[in-house]
């Protein structure tokens, strides 16, 4: 039996026993994430859920586990962050049987039990030079989790399927194998959780939870810039699982050298393969149009399709929201997609979007204004090494965290040659590692570049 099915079969015994109301509210919308000898480990919606079912059902819960299956002295409950699947998804989900009928809050992703929205995966994820590097690499762990790239570190700008590829991988392996313990959280969601179990002193189900899992995803990673005991657990954390040869794959808005945390957690992070997603080029902005339209059973004409992919350049988020914003008004005002409505939505779009990572032109300025140097020498000609080294720090940080090819960063401080600009990154590629100053002064203008 898998975990669903005794879980399944708990649950049988579970509803005899109780009444229909209080089945109802307490064990819906649960399931048993794992099991063995000694625990067994229930996913709850809620905390209300969580405190119920350790005060008042913990021993009926290990006594229908008992029947159904032997085995597990204790029963650890936690809570998922889960919102409910949607009822078209419910063939995608792997715990069909447990949606929520709670609303649907219009607004948030929908995801099923595992935290995974149900339409992040692979067949839908279309592949382009920007990202295709990060696909491969996904597609790897799906065939040989934990031993090939272990961890994954996917870096790249907003909106650009960091999500969705990890999502992708989860939802692979738990379709070849549905007892896979899979976790997937966000940054944030760890922290919370660790900061919640340190004042409750849930330590120990803390523990358990993260590190009984075949494959951890945690999302944005970077924000564990700063967080020192957050740290430190993610570390052990880590450590704990990559000894198991349990995969970890995570995702980041910059490279692990750019997020503020201790050395050796850094080094971790850069064990396994580190691969950023960069922007789509047209042909991918194309072909993502293409296969929306087809998804959502909407036929545009090329030259509209053209139109979109030309206006909304840096931002696979933004492309679809383009797109949803076509479909939604032809179908609503019952009009015909022309290329005049989409360039009237583009412009209100684009007058109305927010904010965008950094330019380059910020990223001169930082450095000039960090350096305490006007612009205009730091993109002159003088060879002075008050200028040139910060200037060399610019085009370093252009080519590493901005991925600016190595001509435009010429173009750009000052109209120099592209071999200035490769001369420059990798010299201070080089002297990064043995100068601590220099390391500090980098660490520090990311940190104000990323908190632009
Ligand atoms: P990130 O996590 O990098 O901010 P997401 O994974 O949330 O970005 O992606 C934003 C949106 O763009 C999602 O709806 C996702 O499905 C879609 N998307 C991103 N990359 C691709 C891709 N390569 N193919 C198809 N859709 C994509
Ligand atoms: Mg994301």
């Amino acid at each position: 039996m898998n975990y669903q099915e005794v879980w399944q079969a708990a649950l049988g015994e579970l509803e005899l026993a109780l009444s229909k109301a209080n089945f109802t509210t307490w064990f819906k919308n649960t399931y048993l994430s794992f099991f063995d000898a000694n625990t067994a480990t229930v996913a709850v919606p809620n905390a209300f859920t969580k405190t119920w079912f350790e005060k008042k059902y913990h021993l009926a819960i290990l006594k229908a586990l008992g029947h159904a299956s032997s085995g597990a002295v204790k029963v650890v409950v936690y809570v998922v962050d889960a919102r409910p699947a949607a009822p078209q998804a419910a063939s995608d989900a792997p715990a069909e049987n447990y949606q929520s009928d709670r609303p649907k809050a219009a607004e948030q992703p929908i995801t099923n039990i595992f935290g995974l929205n149900p339409k992040y995966k692979f067949s839908n994820f279309i592949v382009g030079k920007q990202n295709e590097m990060a696909h491969a690499a996904a597609k790897a762990i799906v065939e040989r989790p934990g031993t090939v790239y272990n961890p994954l570190f996917i870096y790249g700008g907003v909106g650009l399927g960091k999500t969705h590829l990890l999502h992708a991988v989860a939802h692979a392996l738990l379709e070849k194998n549905p007892q896979t313990r899979v976790l997937y959280v966000s940054c944030e969601k760890f922290t919370n959780d660790f900061i919640n179990a340190v004042k409750t002193g849930a330590t120990r189900e803390f523990k358990d939870r993260y590190r009984n899992v075949d494959l951890l995803l945690v999302d944005d990673i970077q924000f564990i810039t700063g967080k020192k005991e957050t740290q430190e657990e993610f570390f052990n954390t880590f450590n704990h699982l990559h000894q198991l040869n349990n995969q970890i794959i995570l995702s980041s808005d910059r490279p692990p050298k750019a997020i503020l945390a201790e050395e050796r957690l850094l080094s971790r992070l850069e064990w396994g393969l580190t691969t950023d997603i960069g922007q789509p080029d047209f042909e991918t902005r194309i072909a993502i149009l293409e296969a929306k339209c087809k998804e959502k059973n909407f036929s545009l004409p090329p030259d509209i399709i053209h139109l979109i992919a030309n206006s909304v350049t840096s931002n696979i988020r933004e492309l679809e929201g383009a797109l949803n914003k076509l479909m939604a008004n032809c179908q609503l005002r019952n009009l015909e997609p022309t290329a005049d409505l989409a360039r009237q939505l583009l412009s209100n779009a684009s007058a109305a979007s927010g904010k965008k990572s950094a330019t380059p032109k910020q990223i001169v300025q930082l450095v000039a204004e960090y350096f305490d140097l006007p612009i205009i020498d730091l993109l002159g000609a003088s060879r002075e090494k008050r200028l040139a080294f910060p200037r060399q720090i610019a085009m370093y940080i252009l080519r590493e965290d901005m991925r600016v090819s190595y001509p435009a960063i010429g173009v750009e401080i000052g109209g120099r040659d592209h071999t200035t600009a490769m001369h420059a990154y990798e010299k201070i590629h080089r002297e990064k590692d043995e100068n601590m100053k220099l390391k500090q002064d980098i660490d520090q203008l990311r940190a104000k570049i990323y908190s632009l």
